[in-house]
């Protein structure tokens, strides 16, 4: 598991986004305990520890997202 520091907010934001969803994927509609709390601004790029700026993916959607397979129209949420 890569070890990219964040602060505390940015992990705190991303249970908290899971719990708002319901774990459940925003793209396939999966529920999963292990869903991932998905930056759509990448905290690499200043993202901003917020609601808003966060999505619950499933870790399938998570990787095909990240490898680039998968395009969202972030916006429309
Ligand atoms: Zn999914
Ligand atoms: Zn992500």
């Amino acid at each position: 598991m890569a070890s990219q520091k964040r602060p505390k907010e940015h992990l705190k934001v991303q249970k908290v986004v899971k719990q708002r969803d319901g774990y459940k994927c925003e793209i396939c509609g999966q529920v999963t305990q292990n869903a991932h709390g998905h930056h759509v601004i990448p905290f690499s790029e200043d993202g901003p520890a917020d609601l808003k700026n966060m999505m619950t993916l499933c870790p399938d959607c998570h990787k095909a997202y990240h490898k680039g397979d998968l395009h969202v129209d972030i916006w429309r949420f």
